[in-house]
């Protein structure tokens, strides 16, 4: 070996310990991570990235909409009021620059905990009284805690900002109570997700991200059942529909999309905000349809169908369903690729004991979850991909079911004058913050539907 390469390995080391925050050279760097760790950990990461893609392949391949025509934008002279679009245009801006402001944060967030990890783990240990998964739980509440604190700022900018241009109107007080109960669910949700993940991380040494992989699938399963059986009525009352009409008509369009629909109720959403909302929850036949007082009120009967239909829509297709899928089958590949980047960081498991054991397990977890919300903040573009794929298929057979275009058009106009949003935003922010198509695009398709059936 000679000094060179003896040189970049040092500088190396240096530029590792800044990141998982060991002084070079130490002890626990000795103990913890060698260079084959580094190599190990880069195998790691591009065989778990390698799986990742050829299990998105085969889910692109198998649960993908098909004869959905490819989106285009839409004919729009006629349709939106050119003047009113140029007005909100810097409303809108602000928006997308604190969207931008606000992607960095959570990585941040945990980037630095993890960095700062000697300096906090005693104290957290010693809180837990030596107990992983217990320091686990504290690391999880506070992660959570400190995230929602950092983001307070914007979230205040964001909140003044869309009130200010009488989009939002809920009062500050009912905000900020909000923003605690929504800080508190997630550092309860944390704090147990991480309890598992750390005591994982020390106990099955160096197969835990077969228990990663579990638990993100359980989660993605359990939220996605129980959200709206625990969380959702945390904000909002509902009361049933009371207008048989509408109920009638919402019953036979679910018959005619064959989803099963158990209760139809309306929320209190305008307490927070003017804009509308409609959804279908829960699985099979405790399916209800839940309608937000700000569409009763504002949207005309046609439009409350249409939108309704696009529910059904997603219901019919179990779009949630394969949601939920997409994760499952992802969540194994993606945690050994968690795995090795944790490894190449903070090194591999060996034999290690008593404390320095639970320390090196506590400073794995942190780097572990300092990568997950990384990875989860920069893939953003691809799972907006996927769901507006499926938005795009409930539009298509919303206007299958309706066989009424010009009501989705027409509430298309309505949405963007509610929300002041864009019609064809730039590219980089549909990409990106995306999670439907946009508003050209889905008059676009309403305007190819109409075509169809003049044409047939
Ligand atoms: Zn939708």
């Amino acid at each position: 070996m000679n000094v060179t390469e003896d040189g970049d390995r040092g500088r190396r080391e240096l530029r590792a310990s800044a990141l998982v925050g060991w002084p070079t050279y130490d002890s626990h760097v000795q103990l913890l991570r060698s260079g084959g760790d580094r190599n190990r950990g880069l195998i790691l990461i591009a065989v778990g990235l390698a799986l990742t893609i050829a299990v998105g392949a085969l889910l692109r391949w198998q649960i993908w909409p098909s004869g959905v025509p490819s989106l285009s934008d839409g004919a729009l002279s006629g349709v939106f009021d050119p003047q009113q679009l140029s007005d909100d245009r810097g409303y809108r801006r602000g928006l997308e620059i604190m969207a931008w402001i606000g992607v960095p944060l959570a990585p941040v967030v945990a980037i630095a905990v993890a960095a700062t990890a000697t300096r906090w783990r005693d104290r957290v240990l010693q809180l837990a009284r030596g107990r992983v998964a217990l320091a686990g739980a504290l690391l999880g509440a506070a992660l959570a805690g400190l995230t929602a604190l950092v983001a307070l700022p914007l979230a205040a900018a964001r909140y003044a900002w869309i009130r200010d241009h009488g989009v939002g109107r809920q009062p500050l007080d009912s905000w900020l109570i909000d923003r605690l109960e929504g800080a508190a669910i997630q550092m309860v949700i944390l704090a147990i997700a991480v309890a598992v993940v750390a005591a994982s991380v020390h106990y099955l040494r160096r197969s835990w991200w077969l228990a990663l992989g579990a638990l993100v699938t359980l989660l993605a399963v359990g939220l996605t059942l129980l959200s709206p059986v625990l969380i959702s009525p945390r904000f909002e009352q509902t009361r049933p529909l009371d207008n048989p009409a509408l109920e009638r008509d919402i019953r036979e369009l679910a018959d005619r999309a064959g989803v099963e629909v158990d209760e139809i109720v309306v929320t209190d959403a305008s307490r927070r905000t003017r804009a509308f909302n409609a959804r279908v929850e829960g699985l099979g036949a405790t399916q209800r349809v839940v309608l937000s007082d700000t569409l009763m009120q504002g949207a005309p009967p046609a439009e409350l169908r249409w939108v309704v239909a696009h529910e059904l829509a997603h219901a019919k297709e179990g779009h949630l369903v394969k949601g939920v899928a997409w994760i499952a089958a992802l969540a194994v590949p993606l945690a050994l690729l968690v795995f090795g980047a944790t490894g190449a960081m903070a090194g591999f498991a060996r034999d290690e004991h008593g404390r320095a054991r639970a320390e090196a397990s506590l400073t794995r977890t942190a780097v572990a979850l300092a990568v997950i919300t990384t990875l989860t903040a920069i893939s953003a573009p691809l799972s907006n991909t996927v769901s507006r794929a499926y938005e795009a298929e409930a539009d298509w057979i919303a206007l299958q079911l309706t066989g009424d275009p010009q009501a989705a058009i027409d509430f298309r106009v309505r949405t963007r004058e509610r929300r002041r949003g864009a019609v064809d935003p730039p590219a980089l922010i549909q990409l990106w913050f995306g999670t439907h198509p946009t508003s050209s695009q889905r008059v676009g398709l309403a305007q190819r539907f109409e075509k169809e059936l003049g044409g047939s």
